[in-house]
């Protein structure tokens, strides 16, 4: 979502005059576009402005500033405090960006941090560089406000942006040979468009170009529904890949994080799941040692994780964050307990990887190629729709943003190796042939 809010903010400054550098020591401007979700990426920040603050002392007249979430909550520190920073630009003020670095080059402190009901960015034109994969943020902020989570107070309420918009962009990126969309929300199954949900939004974009692969993320167990299950199962366009975040296996520990769902909802989608759309999918979220979490709910999410066998997980240790609910409760587990058991969860879903890559050996996959693989330009890489990466030879028929049906030969736990089959055309009625 930074990625895609630091490309809106390009945008905003290249049509102002700015150009990018990539030689910092180059730059009358720095900006860091900053997340505040967990500690450690904070303390990242801080240690990054420590080293570009040394640039002052040759450029006296550098403007360094944050954006982003830390902005939005550390203003007076950064500013006022600590006075590190020129300015500070929280996530719904960066149209008027070029006017706080002006303040900045002036001499004062920048500072735009007001949050909004309605921006969208709709029509701003993000500046991206050219290749396969877009980010393409289709909503803003979050109503939900899970226990843990600093979203909603960083980044505002939920809104959607609007369908034609959105169809605009997608219709630029078709033209522009981008091959890979991938729709960004913190809760993309509450889109809402004047009564458009996000499986209409789903079948609208990848009308556009059935050639371009659409993923989106992230979906909230509460608001999936039915409707979007067969939306995805019909529609060859869209991934048959869901990031669907389940944070913990235990119900106690869901209803203190109010994630508003109970782990028998959160299974019974993973099963309807599973049997709408054939081959599905998953990957999560997941967060170890929670405020009271015992030993037994630490069990609990392990079998969780035993049923569903997902593909991918992305996995924390409890972070206290400031003005949420679950910082008034006690941060109880030790951090060698928390650490603890996310090992063994990291160590499981590495086990569970590895098996499921290995059931895959013997079948065919379609790859979208991206390139040559990282370790030798005598292989290419590419990835399935489930978003797993496989290495292939290289083949004088087959370049970077093709489609190439493959058969898996043999796997690691993170990546697949196959041999080719045949390359994937898309005629201009768009219909997939082989040649
Ligand atoms: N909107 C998305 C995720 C946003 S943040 C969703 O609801 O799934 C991405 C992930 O960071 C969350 O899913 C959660 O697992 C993790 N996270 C958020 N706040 C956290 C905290 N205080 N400590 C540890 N992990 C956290
Ligand atoms: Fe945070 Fe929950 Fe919103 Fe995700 S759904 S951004 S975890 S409040």
């Amino acid at each position: 979502m930074n990625l895609a809010d630091t490309e809106i903010v390009l945008g905003i400054l290249k049509d102002d005059g700015y150009e990018i550098t990539h030689e910092i020591s180059r730059a009358d401007v720095v900006l860091l576009n900053t997340c505040s979700v967990r500690d450690n990426a904070e303390q990242r920040i801080y240690g990054r402005l420590g080293n570009i603050n040394s640039l002052k002392n040759v450029n006296p007249n550098l403007v360094v500033g944050i954006l982003g979430c830390m902005a939005e909550r550390l203003r007076q520190d950064l500013v006022e405090e600590k006075k590190i920073v020129d300015l500070v630009v929280g996530p719904d003020e960066y149209r008027r960006l070029p006017e706080y670095i002006n303040i900045a080059f002036n001499g004062n402190k920048g500072i735009g941090i007001k949050l909004s009901r309605t921006e969208t960015y709709d029509d701003i034109i993000p500046f991206r560089e050219d290749g396969l994969q877009a980010w393409l943020s289709v909503m803003r902020g979050c109503d939900k406000f899970c226990s843990f989570c600093v979203v909603p107070f960083t980044r505002g309420r939920e809104r959607s942006r609007s369908l034609e918009s959105i169809i605009s962009e997608v219709k630029q990126l078709s033209s522009r040979g981008f091959k890979e969309v991938t729709l960004l929300g913190q809760n993309v199954n509450s889109y809402n468009d004047n009564g458009t949900d996000f499986a209409d939004l789903l079948i609208a974009v990848t009308s556009v170009d059935p050639s371009i692969r659409i993923r989106f993320t992230t979906s909230h167990p509460q608001d999936l529904s039915d409707k979007l299950l067969y939306t995805i199962a019909e529609h060859p366009g869209l991934c048959n890949y869901i990031h669907l975040p389940v944070q913990s296996g235990s119900n106690r520990i869901l209803e203190l994080m109010n994630r508003t769902y109970s782990i028998e909802h959160y299974l019974n989608i993973i099963e309807k799941a599973k049997k709408i759309i054939p081959g599905v999918s998953f990957s999560t979220d997941i967060i170890s040692g929670f405020p009271s979490e015992t030993y037994e709910d630490h069990l609990m999410t392990l079998d969780v994780m035993l049923i569903v066998r997902y593909d991918g997980a992305y996995m924390f240790k409890y972070s206290p964050r400031e003005g949420t609910k679950a910082f008034k409760m006690e941060d109880d587990v030790p951090e060698e307990v928390k650490a603890k058991r996310l090992q063994e969860i990291i160590d499981l879903q590495q086990k569970i990887s590895y098996e499921k890559n290995q059931e895959l050996i013997g079948n065919e996959e379609t790859i979208l190629v991206e390139g040559f693989s990282k370790k030798s330009d005598q292989f290419l890489s590419g990835r399935t729709d489930t978003n797993k990466v496989v290495i292939i030879p290289i083949n004088p028929n087959i370049r970077e943003g093709d489609y190439v049906n493959v058969e898996i030969d043999r796997t690691t736990s993170a990546t697949l190796f196959g041999s080719v089959i045949k390359k994937i055309n898309y005629d201009d009625k768009n219909i997939a042939v082989s040649t």
